[in-house]
């Protein structure tokens, strides 16, 4: 790329003006190696280049400086991928991208078949994100330019992983932002027969990658899962949110007296007794699926009569999609927390979490604390959990952090 004038604006050669040029002072962030470049940090975008496309950045005064895809649509005009001047996004740069992150996990394969082999913009690959389930892949893409070459990319990874097919399971919402309409299908080899059984620290689970209305499986919390099962032995406990019932599975595991799973979808619940089930758990005499709101059953339970918990864990779903939310959101998290908290006796064990990216790790602290003030109850914070090592977060992309938790003792 040749560098620009600073008159480039009114007189733009067919090669400068496809070049994304930045507002004077803009760079800083992009240099440090940030992934995303908004339309307001933006002076003057490529008038050819197609949304989809890979094009230049350079500062106000036209010094290269990364190259990423473009996306007028989108608020984040251009995802970043490359700082390296003469490296072509090709195949093999697609390649390269995607054999650093499947290694990168290597050393999870110990402790699970289930696993995030790629974590979008912090492995390098902006709006893709690749699960593994055991011999299965499942993709999800939620960028214009991702999704251009998302066959190619299914047919690179089924070669790097030996995986029998890759399904995509696009997020929609996601997609939506891109201008994308939903996506889901067979992309490369062929599709399992029905629920996949993966194996996870031990325990085995059913994961329906293709059928289930919700699917997967929150591989996020595995080593949350482990510390929390660690304070269930003889414990009575309450897994609220509970999916498909993994931290009960663990609970249990650990010597749980009593496990019960709340979560408003039937689907879930079923599937959470087969998988006690197949774990070899006695459901009928230690455990109980009940389906119903958190919000709602557990101020019921604040009644005489109602059942008592020693661990109560909340893994609620993302409460705060935008900023708009928050607020909601916070309320939401307060409540839970204040609810629960009201049916721990003294020596009980709240472990909770937030997985809404808005909501940083300090402010859900802060939310606890409030609901602890509302509660009138003394907490002790014993630890802090984050999202597991095969979801990371690049040091440039601090965004990147998305679920974080905290393991409390009520006094
Ligand atoms: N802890 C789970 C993941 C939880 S995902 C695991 O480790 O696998 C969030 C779950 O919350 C979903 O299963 C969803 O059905 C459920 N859910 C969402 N809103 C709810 C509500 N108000 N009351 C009960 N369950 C709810």
């Amino acid at each position: 790329m040749s560098r620009q004038n600073r008159d480039q604006k009114s007189n733009p050669t067919a090669h400068e003006s496809e070049a994304v040029v930045l507002k004077p002072g803009r760079e800083k962030p992009v240099r440090q190696g940030h992934p995303w470049i908004f339309s307001g940090a933006i002076a003057q975008l490529p008038h050819d280049a197609p949304n989809g496309a890979f094009v230049d950045v350079t500062d106000s005064d036209g010094r290269w400086l990364a190259r990423g895809m473009l996306n007028r649509r989108s608020q984040i005009q251009v995802r970043l991928v490359s700082w390296v001047q003469d490296e072509a996004i090709d195949d093999d740069f697609w390649r390269g991208r995607l054999l650093r992150a499947i290694n990168g996990r290597r050393a999870l394969e110990a402790e699970s078949n289930a696993l995030r082999l790629v974590f979008a913009e912090s492995d390098g690959m902006p709006g893709l994100t690749v699960d593994r389930y055991a011999d299965w892949l499942v993709l999800q893409v939620g960028t214009l330019a991702m999704d251009n070459r998302k066959h190619d990319l299914a047919a690179m990874l089924m070669a790097l992983t030996g995986a029998r097919g890759v399904i995509e399971r696009s997020d929609l919402a996601l997609r939506r932002q891109e201008g994308l309409s939903e996506a889901q299908g067979l992309l490369a080899g062929i599709a399992p027969a029905g629920p996949i059984e993966i194996h996870e620290g031990g325990q085995r689970f059913w994961v329906d990658i293709v059928g289930g209305q919700k699917t997967g499986f929150y591989m996020d919390q595995r080593a949350n899962r482990r510390r929390t099962a660690a304070y269930c032995t003889g414990k009575r406990v309450l897994n609220a949110f509970s999916y498909t019932g993994a931290f009960a599975v663990y609970a249990l595991e650990a010597g749980a007296e009593f496990v019960t799973n709340l979560d408003s979808s039937y689907e879930a619940l079923e599937m959470a007794e087969t998988n006690l089930r197949l774990n070899d758990m006695d459901v009928e005499g230690q455990s109980e699926q009940i389906a119903g709101d958190v919000f709602e059953i557990l101020r019921d339970w604040r009644e005489p009569g109602a059942p008592r918990f020693d661990v109560i864990i909340l893994d609620p779903p993302k409460f705060a999609h935008n900023q708009a939310q928050m607020e909601k959101a916070l309320r939401g998290y307060k409540d839970i927390n204040m609810q629960a908290l009201h049916l721990l006796p003294p020596g009980g064990t709240l472990v909770t979490f937030s997985c809404s990216g808005l909501v940083s790790a300090d402010l859900f602290q802060k939310v606890v604390f409030g609901a602890a003030v509302d509660a009138g109850r003394d907490v002790q914070i014993l630890e802090w959990l984050r999202q597991d090592r095969d979801h990371p977060v690049a040091i440039t992309f601090p965004e990147g952090e998305y679920l974080k938790g905290l393991i409390c003792r009520v006094l």
